[in-house]
């Protein structure tokens, strides 16, 4: 092979690699974005499932509170028939200081429960924003997700003939000249390791190239790389060559 027919099947594979980049970046967000919403509503359900049981748990209270109420109720009605079978003023006065504590005792009871009740409010409001964003999210999953299906399933062939056409093209480069594409390919951002001159700049970095280095590269006897960014360079010819088929 010529170091003209390898610059060409550099550029070849350039091309048909920044093809299936381009599908790539069709479907670009959407994995993630299909992601992110599992997350969410991952989150939701435990939020929602975690103030269900908290709400179980006042819920509880508040009964516990009543039966101390009622409880209570009881003792007082006790108390106070005792009083009427009382001796001296010392057991009445005893058994209106227990009388009076199981009032206080109610009274406190019933404070509580006004909080719990509260609390109950807010914990099935957050429930209830939370189930709605929950079914929102839902749907917006299922939405995604067919976006995503949809994208796959049309571009899976585009992307699978690509593939395989990167795989012959590799094949024709020998394997010292590959490593270097596929390394400096994952090291740029853009996924260019082989670019073309253009407007007398590196087509990957923009960095000028000169002219003698220009000429150099335009007889394709050798190969060049860029010297600031370390791209190989094709002459422009080459990119003409190549964008009709
Ligand atoms: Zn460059």
């Amino acid at each position: 092979m010529s170091v003209e027919e390898k610059l060409k099947a550099l550029y070849d594979l350039q091309r048909v690699a920044t093809e299936v980049d381009k599908i790539r970046t069709l479907r670009g967000e959407l994995p993630l974005e299909v992601q992110d919403l599992e997350d969410e509503i991952e989150g939701l359900e435990t939020r929602i499932s975690n103030y269900e049981n908290e709400v179980k748990a006042l819920n509880d209270s508040i009964n516990e509170k009543k039966n101390d109420i009622k409880e209570s109720g009881v003792l007082i009605k006790k108390y106070e028939a005792q009083q009427s079978n009382v001796r001296n003023n010392r057991e009445f006065d005893s058994l209106s200081k227990e009388t009076e504590f199981q009032k206080l005792e109610i009274e406190l009871s019933e404070k509580r429960i006004k909080e719990f009740t509260a609390d109950l409010a807010t914990k099935q409001g957050v429930i209830e924003s939370s189930k709605q964003l929950l079914g929102e999210r839902k749907g917006d999953l299922a939405a995604k997700k067919k976006e995503l299906d949809d994208i796959v399933s049309e571009t899976k062939n585009d992307e699978d003939k690509r593939i395989k056409k990167i795989g012959q093209i590799e094949d024709t480069i020998e394997e010292r000249l590959l490593t270097a594409f596929k390394r400096i390919r994952s090291n740029a951002i853009n996924g260019l390791a082989v670019v073309p001159v253009e407007r007398d700049a590196c087509g990957g970095c923009f960095n000028k190239i000169p002219p003698q280095r220009q000429l150099d590269i335009k007889s394709r006897k050798k190969i060049i790389v860029c010297e600031y960014c370390g791209r190989i360079l094709v002459d422009n010819e080459i990119d003409q060559e190549k964008v009709e088929d």
